[in-house]
């Protein structure tokens, strides 16, 4: 699970990628979920079957009480066997410390790229701290993207890190998103096409310094698509087949398939839905009504069948199994959806 709690950070990378709904605000989600109360936290957990969480942000370490908290909620609710990690652009050996009592397991530090090189001088706090680590019973790595005019800087980083003897290094495609687009153009950056939203040059360089230094640490290389089409794949896979109800299909992509029915605007809503149910012929279990989107959700065979006989908007929907239902695709399946897409698609 990806725990993010807060958007708020006073570091301003170039390529922060905190999307503009979260960034700088001071809110918590588990995956897509809004947080409001700790049970939210722990429904999402169990609705993905979290083996482990990552705590990320913002600044994770500007909310440390905060990230205290849910270190000793998650342990205590899943056990020690919940792994949970954290990233983090400050060295702070203090509120570190503090979490490691608390029961987190690893940090993953993000050091500032004016600063990689051999960690002297003004990268010393970040030294310091990764040497220290172990001493609290903790796991330590680096995690950073590749800017791929940083070749020869990354390089005397990951000797510095050598002699540390970090527990890993993971290096990241740097890449494109809605937030940071504008910024990465000014500095002269551009898309690879070939690698999703990665950027020209990041992905060469890491897999040169993945082949030719040989070092002890591992280091690991995520490019932009393995992070889209695996990790986000795995994690929508795992949500679906825990939370999409029986009569939902499931793509192999981890999304899912419905058939909706939308309401009019008034009326008896659970009295129209079993209205609905009776004239598609589906059964008391094969159909639910979602009363904040008023529509009634059903089987997308059972709904094709039936759409031209109903006077109301059908659709079929393919969208996320996530707390916030990202919709993907919408096709109407009779008159009175096409009428009602035709009006959305003009701006009425
Ligand atoms: S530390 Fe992370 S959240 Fe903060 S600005 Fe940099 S990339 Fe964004």
């Amino acid at each position: 699970m990806v725990l993010f709690v807060t958007g708020l950070c006073r570091f301003r990378c170039f390529y922060c990628p905190v999307s503009p709904v979260r960034n700088q605000k001071d809110v918590v989600y588990a995956n897509e979920r809004r947080v409001l109360r700790d049970a939210d936290v722990l429904e999402e957990a169990r609705a993905i079957g979290a083996a482990g969480t990552g705590i990320t942000g913002g600044d994770p370490l500007g909310v440390v009480d905060r990230v205290e908290h849910y270190v000793r909620l998650l342990k205590r609710e899943f056990g020690e066997a919940h792994h949970i990690h954290l990233y983090t652009h400050e060295p702070n050996p203090e509120k570190l410390r503090k979490l490691a009592a608390a029961g987190l397991d690893e940090f993953r530090l993000h050091i500032p790229h004016y600063l990689w090189g051999p960690l002297a001088a003004d990268g010393v706090a970040y030294r310091s701290v990764l040497e220290e680590a172990p001493s609290w019973g903790i796991r330590r790595g680096v995690e950073i993207p590749v800017l791929p005019e940083k070749e020869a800087e990354l390089r005397r980083l990951l000797v510095a890190l050598e002699e540390i003897g970090v527990d890993f290094v993971n290096l990241n495609e740097l890449e494109f998103s809605e937030t940071n687009e504008e910024k990465m153009r000014e500095r002269g950056y551009r898309q690879d096409v070939r690698a999703g939203w990665g950027v020209r040059g990041s992905r060469a360089v890491a897999e040169r310094i993945v082949r030719e230094t040989h070092l002890r640490v591992p280091v690991h290389y995520c490019s932009s698509r393995f992070k889209d089409g695996v990790q986000l794949r795995q994690r929508l896979l795992r949500r679906a087949e825990r939370t999409a109800p029986g009569f939902a299909e499931r793509t192999p992509d981890g999304t899912v398939v419905l058939g909706i029915v939308e309401a009019g605007s008034t009326g008896d809503l659970a009295r129209w839905a079993s209205g609905v149910a009776r004239r598609t012929g589906v059964g008391p279990d094969d159909y639910r009504l979602d009363l904040a989107r008023r529509r009634v959700e059903l089987a997308p065979g059972a709904l094709r069948r039936a759409a031209g006989r109903l006077p109301w908007p059908a659709f079929e929907v393919e969208e996320y199994p996530t707390a916030d239902a990202l919709e993907v695709e919408r096709n109407p399946l009779n008159p009175a959806a096409r009428s009602k897409a035709a009006i959305v698609a003009g701006g009425v």
